[in-house]
């Protein structure tokens, strides 16, 4: 799942366009692509690998005019390739879509629309889209709303969609379903965005659609609505990104400003959420009388935040004394978990887009049990969905590994764990007072850390060609082994494993030679 911009408004479509995708970057891709209005109609261009080549057929073929539609691509059907690359075209060549996500049933669709006189060009899942708006219109919708709904009636999966069509050039068209998409407000024009930072420097209000809507984009400004076309009212919130914080303020890339940025982060949230030295969590809007007659608690996550919530377990655990279970959001949706409404479910996203996180806050919601969510994104759709949530207030993570995302997480956990200890009477105040007191000393003992990042290059170049490297912790430093060997594996293309220290006896030490660094 990769990146899409869309702009309506006076300007020159494709250098904002390119600059949104730019903006993105950051999320990994293997091509770009761009739908522009022109004065004869629908233009487009498509590279494969970065963005630098897309720019340069740009500058070679510019386009001239607006609306228009960008998308960074990172293939789930059919290889990396120009063909395959997005905008993808309806037969007539009149219909322009940029998609993000996946079309699960486009074999059965593109079946039936072969079988209707249609022909494919790639071998995306996406081009079923334009081929089914093309095939609505043609059996008579009365409209582009109209044939946009019809088209995805029929398309199950998940997907972010801009729309672009030759006879209304003055309109984009964008709907969502299970991959995160934003409408952004500015003076006089209008974006559609993956995610904010693409257009944060021109936009001053957001809304983030929901599940099943479709926004109609045109100067004279957005109108949203259902798939059963009865109109929906957006909530217009405003833009709580600064456009510097989507900047790399120097550093070399944004996984390093965002490394350095923890004790800030850090420190800002146990200000934000204690008072007297105790643990105050006004946003929680949870009676402790809840807390002391709750039985069990789930979290469930996927990736990092899962790390986190094993760490949250052990901690909540040792706390107070209540059964806590974690799962990954992968798997907990695809068995029969036993969820009883007495549970407290617990979701983590930094994004709060992760969709099977997503998929399995609604099971738990299914069976009647309040969901709490530590999140970082306001406005996000796991934000949407929950009783209450805690917010990691990171500011946007950019770079690819998460890091202050990860340990604003971890930080959430310690004070979740230490305020249900105290509604449950299972800590005393003086106890709760102490461990506040250590979270308050670990930005420092971040910062002290990252004084010495030289040594820490020293040791990394060592050993980062190595063919390996095995992370080992017990307890709370367990989940923080596995988060090391991901990171590992995630930036450095390493293999890297995670242990529990006291299992390496029953097996992994015939690994342990010379040549494997064990941290
Ligand atoms: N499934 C689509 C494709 O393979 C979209 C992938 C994406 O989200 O970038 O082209």
């Amino acid at each position: 799942m990769c990146g899409i911009v869309g702009y309506v408004g006076q300007k020159q479509a494709a250098p904002l366009l390119l600059d949104g995708l730019k903006r993105l970057e950051y999320r990994g891709y293997d091509s770009g692509g761009l739908a522009v209005h022109t004065a004869d109609g629908i233009a487009y261009r498509k590279r494969m690998g970065r963005l630098t080549e897309l720019e340069k057929a740009l500058g070679r073929e510019p386009i001239a005019g607006r609306p228009g539609i960008g998308h960074t691509r990172w293939a789930t059907h059919g290889e990396p390739s120009e063909r395959n690359s997005h905008p993808h075209l309806d037969g007539s060549g009149r219909i322009a879509v940029v998609h993000n996500g996946i079309i699960e049933n486009y074999q059965t669709l593109r079946d039936e629309l072969t079988a209707a006189g249609h022909t494919f060009v790639s071998e995306t899942d996406t081009e079923v889209i334009p081929h089914l708006i093309e095939e609505a219109l043609k059996q008579g919708a009365p409209d582009f709303e109209a044939a946009i709904r019809t088209a995805l009636k029929q398309a199950r999966g998940a997907y972010a969609l801009g729309i672009l069509f030759q006879d209304q050039p003055d309109t984009v068209y964008a709907a969502r379903l299970g991959s995160p998409l934003i409408v952004g407000l500015g003076q006089d024009e209008y974006f559609i965005a993956s995610d904010v930072p693409a257009i944060v420097n021109h936009i001053d209000r957001v809304i983030y659609l929901n599940d099943g809507e479709l926004a109609v984009l045109n100067p004279e400004g957005v109108r949203l609505q259902n798939l059963d076309g009865e109109t929906v009212t957006g909530e217009i919130k405003p833009v709580e990104i600064a456009p510097e914080a989507a900047e790399m303020a120097g550093f070399e890339t944004f996984m390093l400003k965002e490394i350095h940025e923890q004790p800030r982060v850090l420190r800002s949230l146990i200000a934000q959420h204690s008072k007297d030295d105790q643990v105050a969590l006004p946003d929680l809007n949870f009676e402790d009388a809840y807390f002391s007659n709750l039985q069990r608690i789930m979290i469930v996550s996927c990736g990092t935040a899962y790390h986190a919530a094993m760490y949250g377990q052990f901690l909540i655990e040792h706390l107070t004394n209540l059964a806590v279970e974690t799962d990954l959001g992968s798997e907990f949706r695809y068995r029969s978990p036993r969820i009883e409404p007495d549970t407290l479910f617990v979701a983590v996203s930094q994004s709060g887009e992760t969709a099977d996180t997503l998929a399995s806050l609604r099971l738990a919601r299914e069976k009647n049990c309040k969901i709490l969510s530590i999140c970082n994104v306001p406005g996000s759709s796991l934000v949407r969905e929950s009783d209450a949530v805690l917010f990691t207030n990171a500011g946007p993570e950019i770079g690819v590994a998460s890091t202050k995302a990860y340990t604003a997480q971890l930080m959430s956990f310690a004070l979740l764990g230490i305020h249900i200890g105290r509604a449950r009477n299972e800590i005393s105040a003086e106890h709760a007072r102490e461990l506040i007191q250590s979270l308050e000393a670990i930005p420092d003992a971040i910062h002290y850390v990252l004084e010495r990042a030289e040594q820490i290059r020293e040791i990394a170049d060592k050993h980062h060609d190595g063919p390996s490297a095995l992370y080992l912790g017990r307890r709370f430093n367990y989940p923080t082994a596995l988060e090391g060997a991901l990171k590992n594996k995630e930036i450095s293309y390493q293999h890297a494993e995670g242990y529990a220290a006291g299992e390496m006896k029953h097996g992994p030490i015939a690994l342990i030679n010379e040549y494997l660094p064990v941290i």
